[in-house]
This record gives structure tokens, C-alpha cells and sequence, in this order.
């Protein structure tokens, strides 16, 4: 996954691109999924909040040594890539996951799901674009995580091997900083949205940018948005939780969970 800054240049002429069998038939198994994480991964697609198209149908705009620039023909971004054959884009104009024909159709769930939990991140994953930092492996962390329970318990041990071992950046901090590999070894949990559910991700968004003036009125009416069983998914959710606790304090964060339990 790499995600960089996308500037818009010598847009071509959009050519939309409708997801084709391949893809519609992921979707469709998506939907019904047992697990609600995949359920909603899906659910951001339909509600268009992502967008999902093939990496081929972005033309090559420009090739470099160990680099590729591709065009997304329906916004005209232009999109970096070092090789990927999936990849999560917080472009300005949309969310888009590209993925390549190579990928194989078992491996399409688990690469949608991974994607879109980059996009989940209250910066669309942004702060992953240092390829060394910290941040990275949190957010490849909790996308492996996700990607992962789809067929039973994440194992962080096995997360860890695997990202230190595709990803080189990171691989090279773990060994040269004592630092970096103090805190990769301590972190075992996934900071936050591990459901893929945009309701998380709006509640987030709005408590943590500011987007509530954190008035009992506004909070009532950010927790009542969601819907009864948004609510009873992500009540049982400790990162959830504890994230308005953490940012609602007070009686704003009783009134928060009071509300979570209706
Ligand atoms: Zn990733």
C-alpha cells in the first residue's frame, strides 16, 4: 500500500470504469458476509464514500527508477506507486482503492478489507506517507489486523513478522532504531476502527476535527445519527468506547455512552 501527495496535472479525458465481474462478484460476497467487518467494507463501496476500480484502468503517466505514476482517470489525480498491486487513495477529489487484475479472487476480500481500513484512519492514512515512521506500522498493524480476522484471531506476533518482512522502510527502522523497536514489539492492539464501519469513522472524525462544538445538543444528535444497530455494533467496540471517553469527557462523555446504550 503506498499512499502519496496526489496533485491534479494534464487530466486526460475520464474514462469511467464500472467495476467489472471480477469485482462486482467480490462485492456481492462482501455484502453477505458473516463478518461485520467485510459486511461493512462493503458498505462503504455502495455508499460510493470509496470508490473501487482495477490499477490497470489507470493509465501510466510517467516511470521512474523504482517508481510509477498512474492518472485516475475519473478525477485526474495522479497516483504514485512503487510497485503495489493494491493500493488506498485519499485523493482530494474521492476515496479510491485500486486493485490489480494479478490479484487473485481469493485474495481480493482481504486486500479490499485491508485498503479501506487505511481510509477508515481519521486522516484517510495519510501520516503513512513517512514509509519509516512509526505511524506506518501502527496503520499497517491494525489494516493486517482486520485483514486477518476475517478467517479467525489475529495473531500480532505473526502481523508483526509480516510486516517487517514486506515492508523494507520499516524493517530497516526496527533495526537501526532501538526506539522504533521498542515500540513495535509493544504494540500488540489495533488503535482504532478494527470494523471498517464508516459510523465509527464519522464519529471519530467529528469529535476528534472538531466538527461537534461538544454541546450536549450536538453530541445527542451525533450518537442518535447513528443507527440502532450501528449503535449495538460499535457499543461492544473498546476502542470505540474509549474513544469518547477519552475525547468527550465529563458529563459529555456520560451523556455519549448513555446514549450508545439505547
Ligand atoms: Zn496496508
Amino acid at each position: 500500500m503506498e499512499l502519496l501527495s496526489l496533485q491534479r496535472q494534464n487530466a486526460p479525458r475520464a474514462r469511467p470504469t464500472a467495476p467489472t465481474s471480477r469485482l462486482a462478484q467480490a462485492i456481492e460476497a462482501m455484502r453477505q458476509h458473516r463478518e461485520p467487518g467485510v459486511r461493512n467494507t462493503a458498505r462503504a463501496i455502495d455508499s460510493g464514500e470509496v470508490h473501487l476500480m482495477y490499477l490497470e484502468d489507470c493509465p501510466i503517466a510517467e516511470t521512474g527508477e523504482g517508481y510509477i505514476v498512474r492518472v485516475n482517470p475519473r478525477t485526474g489525480e495522479r497516483i504514485v506507486l512503487g510497485g503495489e498491486i493494491t493500493s488506498a487513495i485519499a485523493g482530494q477529489r474521492g476515496q479510491y482503492i485500486l486493485v490489480s487484475r494479478l490479484v487473485h479472487p481469493s485474495a481480493l476480500i482481504p486486500a479490499i478489507v485491508h485498503e479501506v481500513n487505511h481510509l477508515m484512519r481519521i486522516d484517510g492514512g495519510r501520516s503513512m506517507a513517512d514509509e519509516s515512521g512509526f505511524p506506518r506500522y501502527r496503520d499497517e498493524f491494525q489494516a493486517y489486523w482486520v485483514e486477518a480476522s476475517i478467517t479467525g484471531a489475529p495473531d500480532p506476533d505473526a502481523i508483526r513478522r509480516t510486516i517487517l518482512h514486506d515492508y523494507p522502510a520499516l524493517h530497516r527502522s526496527y533495526v537501526a532504531r532501538p526506539d522504533f523497536r521498542a515500540q513495535v514489539d509493544q504494540w500488540r492492539r489495533p488503535d482504532t476502527n478494527i470494523l471498517n464501519s464508516p459510523a465509527w469513522a464519522r464519529v471519530e472524525r467529528a469529535v476528534y476535527l472538531g466538527t461537534v462544538d461538544h454541546s450536549d445538543e450536538t453530541i445527542r444528535r451525533l450518537i442518535l445519527s447513528l443507527t440502532p444497530s450501528d449503535r449495538a455494533e460499535l457499543r461492544g467496540q473498546d476502542n470505540f468506547m474509549r474513544m469518547l471517553r477519552s475525547r468527550l469527557p465529563g458529563p459529555l462523555g456520560d451523556l455519549a455512552l448513555r446514549l450508545m446504550s439505547q
